[in-house]
């Protein structure tokens, strides 16, 4: 399997440090409203990956967390008049039930950033020993880029040139830093704002240390694959790194990968443009599978432009996997040959050509977008080949290759039928009529039926009762 890495800019082998084993850890939003789409592009992408890799056969340590204290989240709980918890709260779950409708799954661990202070001290503490930060008079303490030597082998930028460009800008109360490229590890409150007691100052962290720390704590120290938006690498993770390494003294993450912007117009969809639709807007227009198919329906590192006719094209295409589905259903519901014919034995090669596609584009840095295209040729396949001449076998085996390659892109294509009550009421009906004419074939296949649906029959002295199982 072929990673690209940011570090490296080139696409390297996948070798986890554990055989078997993949620790991944994935920036997660910070909670102050609900999330957009643009934030979902990582969800879904990054969700996709861990798919992948359990299908691959690996067990997957995946964590992702919530930055659940920051400025834009106090701001909101002061215009609530509220206290920042109650926002935090209240958007993780909504931030929860959206990832639950885009079938993402969660994570192994949800740290949340506020949950984790003392380990943030530990790790200033440790930094500050090791020479890595300094405490400034007020009590703020930043971390020392220059004694970090590597400082920028991420973001591959050039340093002298931003020193000189944040040196011209420089504000006030800045001066306390040693250099324009120290950033902060810890900040003593203001007025109003939730805080902890340190060393320091009465406080509260910096972002960029939360996630070293959480990464830290549940992952180790070195973990396999790094993962977040591509607006994160400078400064977030090229600031993870100088704190992870310097405390450690060895690599924090194998691989970094990061997903391209999800744009509006061409340009960054984000909060604070507000050029956002979020994930519940579209659900309102949308299938939930409708967005997951339209984000994977461009490599990951390309920039996505939302629009109708993308996401009008992403519903017609998952509308095909699903007829087709649907279609292969109903085939098998009716009477046929259960064994594969000397004919469809020999197509059955053709049909293992689209999984072995599917797994060589996934293989190749994750192209989800050439993975769709594996699944709709195996639509076309079963369209072509299926038919109601065919044998249970086969439908069966071209129905697997469907469903199972589209559930690794976590794409429900298999949408099992509700019975509302009164179509329960009817085929109850209808048994009690086959019985009364002796046909208990019929009468059984009804009963059968129904269990699949998930609905029990008790037959009563009063007649016929259900309940669901
Ligand atoms: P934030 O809440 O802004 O910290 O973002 C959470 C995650 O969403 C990060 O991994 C960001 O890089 C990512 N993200 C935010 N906006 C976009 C966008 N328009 N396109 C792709 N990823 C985004
Ligand atoms: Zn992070």
């Amino acid at each position: 399997m072929q990673i690209y890495n940011t570090m490296s800019k080139k696409k390297e082998d996948f070798v986890p440090i554990e055989e078997g084993k993949v620790r991944m850890y994935v920036c997660g939003p910070t909670v102050y409203n609900l999330i957009h789409i643009g934030n979902a592009r990582p969800m879904i992408f990054f969700d996709t990956v861990r798919r992948y890799m359990l299908y691959k056969g690996f067990e997957v340590n995946y964590v992702s967390n919530f930055t659940d204290v920051d400025d834009k989240i106090i701001k909101r709980a002061i215009e609530e008049g509220v206290d920042s918890n109650v926002i935090s709260e209240r958007y993780i779950a909504e931030c929860k039930k959206d990832m639950a409708s885009m079938n993402i799954m969660p994570a192994t661990t949800h740290p949340l950033a506020t949950q984790e202070i003392d380990g943030m001290i530990d790790m200033i503490k440790t930094l500050i020993e090791k020479g890595y930060a300094y405490p400034a008079a007020d009590g703020t303490v930043y971390y020392r880029t220059r004694k970090f030597a590597e400082y920028g082998k991420l973001s591959h930028k050039n340093l002298d040139d931003l020193r000189s460009g944040e040196r011209a800008l420089k504000v006030s109360g800045e001066d306390q830093k040693e250099d324009p490229l120290d950033f902060v590890l810890w900040k003593p409150k203001k007025e109003g704002e939730p805080f902890w007691e340190s060393p320091w100052c009465q406080g509260r962290p910096g972002w960029h240390i939360e996630c070293s720390v959480m990464s830290k704590k549940y992952l180790g120290e070195e973990i396999d694959i790094h993962g977040g938006g591509e607006d994160l690498v400078f400064p977030h993770h090229e600031n993870e790194i100088a704190q992870s390494e310097g405390c450690s003294g060895h690599e924090f993450s194998r691989y970094w990968m990061h997903n391209a912007f999800l744009n509006i117009n061409n340009h960054k969809m984000s909060k604070s443009a507000g050029n956002f639709f979020t994930v519940r807007d579209i659900l309102e227009k949308y299938d939930a599978m409708v967005l997951r198919m339209f984000m994977l329906s461009a490599h990951y590192r390309s920039p996505l432009n939302f629009s109708d006719e993308l996401m009008e094209s992403a519903k017609a295409g998952y509308e095909r996997i699903v007829n087709s589905v649907s279609n292969l259903n109903f085939l098998l519901e009716g009477e046929r040959a259960a064994d594969l014919t000397e004919a469809e034995k020999a197509l059955m090669t053709e049909l293992e050509g689209f999984r072995r596609k599917f797994e060589s584009v996934m293989e190749d840095d994750f192209n989800t977008a050439d993975a769709i295209t594996a699944v709709f040729d195996a639509v076309k396949f079963a369209n072509t080949n299926v038919s109601g001449a065919s044998s249970a076998a086969f439908i069966e085996a071209v129905k697997k290759e469907i469903v199972e390659l589209s559930d690794i892109l976590g794409l429900i294509v298999e949408v099992k039928q509700e019975l509302g009550d009164a179509d329960i009421e009817k085929l109850i009906a209808e048994r009690q009529q086959a019985r009364k004419d002796k046909n208990f074939a019929r009468a059984d296949e009804i009963r059968n039926e129904l269990l699949e649906k998930g609905i029990i029959l008790e037959d009563t002295r009063e007649g016929v009762k259900w309940k669901k199982a």
